[in-house]
């Protein structure tokens, strides 16, 4: 006992009264997000996470991507396996089996809507398969300059419109329409365009009004 009394002796004693602190946070007070900062399993960034949730692109265009990243989008590559539908064929060109490699990059449909709109993002080149893509658009939408802005805006929209044509076209029974998702993409542009003051930009965003 006079150990423990010893020791208890030389803990130091605030002179104030005591007070509940919440210790998830450096200022000891309570907020949403150090309780989800806390309650969260932190794992590193991916390489694709500006790309998908930086500055620029829309929360619903981001959400899709974001799917079509992580393969979870309901192509029939993948519903078929649940028995929710029939074939796995392509709904755009009705020559391939529908993957997500598929619908968004390979298939004519996608091909030819990435051709229409690679431009306005200042890229003078075919578009390529999936996953070669994905890391270029990483590499060449993650910063933070206008471009980066502007590129990740347009790389987001166009998995969303490619992605709704498609399911218009399944579920609403009408043709995929390459000019209708180039337009949805430029329209969506434009709510945007205001952040874009850079006379490079400028020129960029010009080219969507002819
Ligand atoms: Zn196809």
């Amino acid at each position: 006992m006079v150990e423990i009394s010893d020791i208890v002796q030389v803990v130091p004693i605030a002179s104030e009264p005591d007070r509940v602190i919440w210790t998830a946070n450096p200022t000891g007070k309570y907020t949403i997000s150090s309780a989800y900062e806390a309650l969260r399993v932190k794992t590193p960034t991916v390489q694709w996470a500006r790309l998908v949730w930086g500055k620029g692109p829309s929360p619903h265009h981001s959400f899709i991507c974001w799917l079509a990243i992580l393969n979870r989008l309901a192509v029939k590559a993948r519903i078929i396996r649940w028995g929710l539908c029939d074939d796995n064929i392509c709904p755009c060109c009705g020559l391939s089996a529908e993957t997500m490699e598929h619908l968004l990059f390979d298939c004519s449909f996608p091909s030819m809507v990435w051709n229409g709109v690679m431009r306005y993002a200042g890229v003078v080149r075919p578009p390529k398969p999936w996953r070669w893509e994905l890391v270029w658009w990483c590499r060449k939408a993650g910063g933070k300059s206008q471009l980066a802005v502007l590129r990740r805006h347009i790389f987001c929209a166009t998995i969303y419109y490619i992605w709704k044509e498609r399911n218009d076209s399944v579920f609403g029974n009408q043709q995929v329409n390459v000019q209708r998702v180039i337009n949805n993409i430029r329209e969506s542009f434009f709510c945007y365009s205001s952040y874009f003051t850079n006379r490079n930009f400028v020129r960029l965003i010009d080219q969507w009004t002819v």
